[in-house]
């Protein structure tokens, strides 16, 4: 069964979506199925994994809103090497309408379970923002992958997200924690940096991944090829780093599946 993971903060440019982009396509590289569902309007991550978001016959609009089947807002022939669901512009008008709909804030759930045992993981992109939308995809998730740039106001406002997170594991989803925090945007030159960094370190432990994404600028120019830049630059720093947080994951991932089963053999 897919594991499903939210990428989020609510603070904007912080490496969301390139975060999204390229670690779906570096699970993809080593023969990981993965799907990677667009939750912000702003469809970025829909655009760099090379799907045009003026075209989508179905997209995350449509799949949260009833008008569409999971099946049939699935793209499934891309050139990324991972599925996609696309969202554009129409996803802001969502936000409204699911207030009126029931099990408001399941509905993302309800839709990627019908395709879990497809996919080995499920990576869902977010707006800059805490709404509606994010807490279906929070709901939907095992785990969550928080991207930080280490600047000054980096910590501030990530109190807010661990409370939301807390808040959802007890109303919503009792298996929701956070998965990581990953360093993005990483320039070791600067002190501020390393201060922030040692701080999150201190404050959040094991959950910040060894793994840091540098500051690299084949990761901004891929976008605008609609290529991950796995496949734009396989060699670059960008590339490596996100092949690096990959292995990391899946290592993670297979080290807690041993663990549960542990404990089952125990009890
Ligand atoms: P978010 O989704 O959180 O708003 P993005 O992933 O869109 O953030 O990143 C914001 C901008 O920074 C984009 O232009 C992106 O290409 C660029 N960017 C992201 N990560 C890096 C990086 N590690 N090195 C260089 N540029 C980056
Ligand atoms: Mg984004």
């Amino acid at each position: 069964m897919a594991k499903t993971l939210t990428v989020t903060n609510q603070k904007g440019g912080v490496g969301k979506t390139t975060t999204c982009v390229n670690l779906a396509a570096s699970l993809a590289a080593t023969k990981k199925r993965v799907l990677l569902v667009d939750l912000d309007p702003q469809g970025n991550a829909t655009m760099g994994s090379g799907v045009d978001k003026h075209e989508l016959e179905n997209s995350a609009y449509e799949l949260l809103t009833g008008q569409t089947e999971i099946k049939d807002a699935l793209i499934t022939d891309t050139d990324v090497g991972y599925h996609v669901i696309g969202s554009n512009g129409d996803l802001t008008a969502a936000e409204v309408e699911l207030l009126q709909m029931p099990r408001r804030e399941f509905r993302l759930k309800m839709a990627l379970e019908q395709v879990a045992d497809d996919y080995d993981f499920i990576l869902l992109d977010n707006p800059p923002s805490l709404n509606l939308l994010t807490v279906n995809a929070l709901a939907a998730s095992s785990g969550v992958i928080i991207p930080m740039q280490c600047e000054y106001y980096a910590l501030e406002g990530i109190s807010a997200l661990v409370g939301t997170i807390d808040k959802i594991n007890k109303r919503l989803n009792p298996e929701l924690k956070i998965e990581g925090i990953l360093r993005t945007m990483f320039d070791p030159r600067m002190s501020l940096t390393k201060d922030v960094s040692n701080h999150l370190v201190e404050y959040f432990g094991d959950k910040v991944y060894r793994t840091v994404i540098p500051r690299n600028i084949r990761l901004a120019e891929a976008p605008s090829h609609g290529l991950p830049a796995l496949l734009y630059d396989k060699n670059s720093r960008g590339s490596m780093a996100y092949l690096a947080l990959a292995g990391e994951l899946i290592r993670k991932t297979a080290q807690e599946k041993q663990k549960a089963q542990q404990e089952e053999v125990k009890n």
